[in-house]
């Protein structure tokens, strides 16, 4: 049967959403439909200067926003996080053309955005709130910790999850009292783009929330330039470009980057439990999530019951281009990244690595997907062994001591996530704390850690610096304003003793309050 494009995807629904994007130059990028390669919508791109243009809307937005009281801005919020559940098929529908992920990781994507507007929706008053300090002299003097926003932070978002980089790590930047510009990928740039629609439906100021559209290496220094702070989230080559940047304009920014992302299974872990999540591990978005693994290091006891029931399992994954919720694994998101991945594939095949299944492209399903491919014999001198292949291929390795296989889950540049299994949840969890990796799952993949909002979500290693969610996922976005207030002067050496008589006074002052316990 012909794939129907979802009704929601009319040719005027898109050609409204992309002319948000500023564009002088009429330059334009072939935004495509991955499942079939048609051209979706004539992309407009931004040039330098619409993009200096874009920065000084949102800077004069932002002037008026940020004066808003907190309680009037968090209502743009509370009617947006309603809007989003409200049209989360047209959310995933906007997702799935973009991207070609199935339908199931296009619709859980969308739930992200109300997630994390939910959680600060809660904490930003708290966060946001002047916080009164002890001052240097007791009773007489006190520190106010006033969060002024940032002023305009620039988003630089990548294709694997458009909508919940482009919209759910500008929510707290915005709540916070900034504008915002993002730069979404040219591939995924219409669910952003609808994202600050629902944005602008909620109430939130025109102008303030702005979207160029370009190539990186076009728009992205330009971004850099004029932002206060940065948010990215991509690769660890470019993360690296955009840290020097910013550290040359010393600015504030927060790297979200690639991982190479070892799972453990210890010989206690309920086997049925781990193929599942081994499944979507590998395979979810079509092996392109952050936090997917790569590795998977089993016990020697269990491995071969482990290998061939995931062997089997993988083999029943329905892969397809669809536009419902049947399929499992969609495609890869460009026919350049189908060719990465299966040139991962071809040279760990080359080099002596063995494919239990998987490891074809097929055409027959569209012009970018790959089956999922479950590979054995996989060394470090392989691309697949180091580098992050992002695409639904999963290496498999036996281990014999616990003590090895931590090391060999740590035995890379990466340190973004890792996931363990096991029946004893204290030594699984005592295992997961030896893991030098920012996230850590106890009988999970990812989506426990990254669905916490309260708790902090980040890379250590070259897996980036800073990170999402938890109270800093908003305190990032401001400046601490630190107010001295001082009811009487009394910090001034007396003119009428000896200043020798002073440091007497002082040392003894000192020594006094910390008896008290004051300091
Ligand atoms: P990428 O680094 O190629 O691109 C990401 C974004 O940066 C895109 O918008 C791109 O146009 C832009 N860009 C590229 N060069 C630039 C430059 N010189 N200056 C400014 N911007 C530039 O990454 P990608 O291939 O789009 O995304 C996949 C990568 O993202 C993977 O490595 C994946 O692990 C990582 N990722 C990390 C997280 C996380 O939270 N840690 C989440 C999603 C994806």
């Amino acid at each position: 049967m012909p794939l129907t494009r979802p009704a929601s995807v009319t040719d005027d629904f898109v050609s409204e959403l992309v002319a948000r994007v500023p564009s002088t130059s009429g330059g334009t990028w072939k935004l495509t439909e991955v499942y079939t390669g048609d051209v979706l919508v004539e992309l407009p791109q931004s040039t330098p200067e619409d993009v200096a243009d874009a920065f000084a809307a949102a800077r004069a937005a932002q002037q008026e926003w940020s004066q808003w009281p907190l309680r009037k801005r968090l209502a743009v919020f509370r009617r947006f996080h309603r809007l989003v559940l409200e049209r989360h098929e047209t959310i995933a529908d906007l997702i799935q053309v973009e991207s070609g992920k199935a339908r199931r990781m296009a619709f859980e994507e969308s739930l992200d955005v109300p997630l994390v507007t939910g959680h600060y929706l809660k904490r930003a008053p708290k966060l946001l709130a002047p916080k009164r300090h002890a001052g240097p002299v007791p009773v007489v003097s006190s520190s106010l910790e006033i969060r002024q926003p940032k002023g305009v932070v620039g988003i630089i978002a990548p294709w694997n999850f458009p909508f919940v980089t482009g919209i759910s790590d500008a929510v707290p930047a915005l709540m916070a009292g900034n504008g915002v510009v993002v730069k979404p990928d040219n591939k995924t740039a219409l669910s952003p783009l609808y994202g600050v629609r629902l944005l602008e439906e909620a109430g939130l100021p025109k102008g303030l929330f702005q979207v160029v559209c370009g190539e990186g290496p076009d728009v992205g220094p330009t971004l850099i330039d004029h932002a206060n702070y940065v948010m990215f989230t991509g690769s660890t080559a470019t993360g690296r470009a955009i840290g020097e940047r910013a550290g040359r304009n010393l600015i504030g920014c927060c790297l979200e980057l690639g991982g190479k992302n070892p799972m453990i299974v210890l010989p206690d872990a309920n086997l049925d439990d781990v193929v599942k999540g081994a499944l979507f591990g590998a395979f979810g978005n079509t092996g392109q999530i952050c936090m997917h693994i790569e590795r998977m290091y089993v016990h020697e006891s269990i491995y071969d019951d482990f290998r061939d029931r995931f062997v089997a399992a993988t083999q029943a994954l329905r892969v397809a281009a669809a536009y419902d919720f049947g399929p499992e694994v969609g495609s890869l998101v460009s026919v350049e990244h189908k060719e990465r991945v299966a040139g991962h594939v071809a040279d760990a095949v080359a080099k002596g690595a063995t494919v239990l299944t998987g490891g074809r492209e097929r055409p027959d399903l569209g012009p970018a997907f790959f089956e999922p491919t479950i590979l054995e014999g996989v060394t470090k001198e392989m691309l697949a062994g180091s580098c992050e292949t992002f695409g639904p291929v999963v290496a498999l390795h036996r281990y014999g001591t616990e003590e090895e296989a931590i090391a060999l889950a740590n035995d890379t540049d990466y340190g973004l996530n890792a996931s363990v299994w096991g029946g004893d949840l204290d030594h699984a969890i005592a295992v997961g704390r030896r893991i030098q990796s920012g996230n850590v799952n106890i009988n999970d993949i990812l989506a426990t850690a990254y669905a916490s909002k309260g708790t902090p979500s980040g890379g250590v290693k070259q897996s980036g610096i800073g990170a999402r969610h938890g109270d800093q996922g908003l305190l990032k976005y401001t400046d601490c304003q630190n107010v001295g207030i001082l009811k009487k002067q009394v910090m001034q050496a007396p003119d009428d003793i000896p200043y020798e008589q002073n440091v007497v006074q002082q040392v003894k002052g000192l020594a006094i309050m910390r008896r008290l316990g004051i300091r």
